[in-house]
């Protein structure tokens, strides 16, 4: 059986309506959002759906973390906490603001930072604490928000992989200070590439909008550039896909839920697998289907499992990202700026400790990458789709718990 996949049109949620404002855009003549209406209408219509005064749109996520940070403005040489379990999207930005990725401990189940990881983190230098909401599984934020009260720190929620997310009862991107999302080609909603990013705070909304366009005051009385900034304006033409995208993101979220806890429903017996939660307090949006497989039990790791579910048509991702994001070589060997090093070794750093990543300070990362077996997951998976995926799963289960069986007597 062949499974929808979010590369090509299988997986998309992309047709008449998208072709309709595009046509509109490319009639209009203005391709750029300074003078269009497409980018416009999009943000507002975002802002609306997730109850919040302000979003921007700009190029990806990459460029909406970067913005955010940006906006909170950190020192050369602050320090940043966030997880070892991200898109590089999410820690390039720290180091091209000049700040330090210092990383948290994440859980072994869900695979989100938390507060009691975060705590012992926090030093005088930590400027932001950044949350991946990871394959669309809220963190616990409520003991997370504490730690930002009792220390002044502002959050960023990275939600680029969730979507209307909930936790509590409030979409993820609103209980922090800003929210940032993608529009890559494999989020729930998608432009090919883009990024939105939102907040209530408007100090931070201010900078936000300046450090997409440069810094340049439009509309101020006297405008100048007023610091350093970028161009990370979105296209009209990203804008009028945004647009019909957003139409349909509601309804992508509540299919992709449908099905997945159709197959929580069909794996819950299976011995050896643990499955990702989704309750009232905390709801799953589903960008992938994490599957936690107890490798001891099986005798096998997640590579050999995967291989063979993959001899069945179901691809799926062992170990995730591979390693944690300290052991990539542009941190390991802090390839920065030149041959500088730099923010690790900035002046302003002459009297900190030096900021080193010691595997060891990482159990539950490591425990994680492990066990992590990733499904894709899609609004376009259907009952048959889940029924192929779950008897293969408890097929595959069931032939090395048998091996491992045998194996002992
Ligand atoms: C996709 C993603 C990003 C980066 O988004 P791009 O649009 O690819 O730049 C950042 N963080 C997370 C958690 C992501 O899933």
């Amino acid at each position: 059986m062949k499974l929808p996949a979010d590369s090509n049109a299988t997986g998309r949620d992309l047709g008449r309506e998208e072709i309709a404002l595009l046509k509109e855009v490319i009639e209009s003549g203005t391709l750029n959002a300074t003078k269009g209406t497409m980018v416009k209408r999009f943000v507002k219509g975002f802002a609306e759906m997730y109850g919040v005064p302000f979003a921007h749109a700009v190029t990806s996520g990459t460029a909406s973390l970067h913005t955010a940070l940006a906006a909170i403005n950190p020192d050369p040489g602050d320090e940043i906490i966030t997880t070892p379990i991200t898109d590089m999207g999410g820690i390039a930005p720290i180091l091209y603001q000049n700040a330090i990725p210092v990383f948290a401990d994440v859980d072994p189940v869900t695979l989100n930072i938390t507060a009691e990881a975060i705590g012992p983190k926090i030093t005088k230098r930590t400027k932001a604490i950044m949350v991946v909401h990871l394959f669309g599984k809220p963190a616990d934020m409520d003991p997370i928000m504490a730690i930002s009260k009792e220390h002044n720190i502002p959050v960023i929620e990275d939600c680029c992989q969730a979507y209307f997310a909930q936790y509590k009862g409030k979409n993820v991107g609103t209980i922090g200070d800003i929210g940032c999302f993608s529009l890559q080609q494999g989020k729930h909603m998608t432009t090919g590439e883009g990024g939105i990013i939102i907040t209530k705070d408007p100090e931070l909304e201010r900078r936000i909008r300046l450090f997409i366009d440069k810094a340049w005051g439009y509309g101020d009385p006297k405008p100048d550039h007023y610091f350093l900034a970028l161009n990370y304006r979105m296209t009209e033409l990203q804008g009028a896909a945004a647009l019909a995208q957003l139409a349909k993101v509601k309804n992508v979220v509540k299919r992709r839920r449908e099905t997945a806890l159709m197959l929580t429903e069909r794996l819950k017996d299976t011995p050896g697998i643990a499955l990702p939660e989704s309750t009232r307090k905390s709801v799953h949006v589903f960008w992938k289907y994490p599957l936690i497989v107890d490798t001891g039990l099986f005798g096998v790791d997640v590579v050999r499992f995967s291989a063979m579910l993959k001899e069945r048509d179901i691809f799926s991702a062992p170990r995730y990202i591979q390693k944690p994001a300290f052991m990539c070589e542009v941190l390991r060997d802090k390839r920065t700026y030149g041959k500088s090093r730099c923010p690790y070794n900035c002046p302003s750093r002459k009297n900190e400790k030096e900021i080193v990543y010691d595997i060891d300070e990482y159990p539950g990362t490591m425990k994680a990458l492990e066990r992590v077996l990733v499904l894709p997951w899609n609004e376009f998976y259907t009952g048959e789709h889940v029924d192929y995926i779950a008897e293969n799963i408890k097929e595959v289960a069931k032939f090395y718990l048998s091996r491992k069986e045998k194996e002992r007597v």
